[in-house]
């Protein structure tokens, strides 16, 4: 990675605090997490001019680092949504159960990553962003 000389090492207590702030939760998909499975990636990517600081920084399970490598947020969302509808379609058991009206199909729903719906709680409790 050509931008690693430009990552800040994050030291242990950092990174607990990232983890406590997230209430031990990946930041986007939002299960529980230990600390050892923590990582820590930054939400804008630094490959994309995102900062090295902790406002751009959350802490997350590393399928969902991995998947997300250096995506936008919005680049990930449709990443998300896409994959599981494709994944989904290529199962003939999927299209049957979906022909027989067993389930329904979410392709509309928009996937809120878990950093978001807490956010939604600070401004709540804060009563910042109402008017
Ligand atoms: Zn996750």
């Amino acid at each position: 990675m050509m931008y690693k000389g430009h990552r800040r090492r994050i030291d242990p207590d950092a990174r607990r605090a990232l983890w406590e702030d997230q209430n031990r939760r990946c930041g986007y998909c939002g299960r529980k997490i230990g600390f050892s499975e923590v990582t820590v990636d930054h939400i804008i990517p630094l490959s994309r001019g995102g900062p090295d600081c902790g406002e751009n920084m959350i802490c997350s399970c590393r399928p969902c680092n991995e998947f997300k490598r250096n995506r936008t947020i919005e680049e990930f969302r449709a990443a998300v949504q896409s994959s599981s509808f494709n994944l989904m379609q290529r199962e003939p058991e999927y299209r049957a159960v979906l022909r027989f009206g067993l389930i329904r199909e979410y392709r509309r729903k928009r996937v809120k990553f878990y950093f978001e719906t807490k956010q939604d709680r600070v401004e709540r409790k804060t009563g910042k962003g109402q008017k």
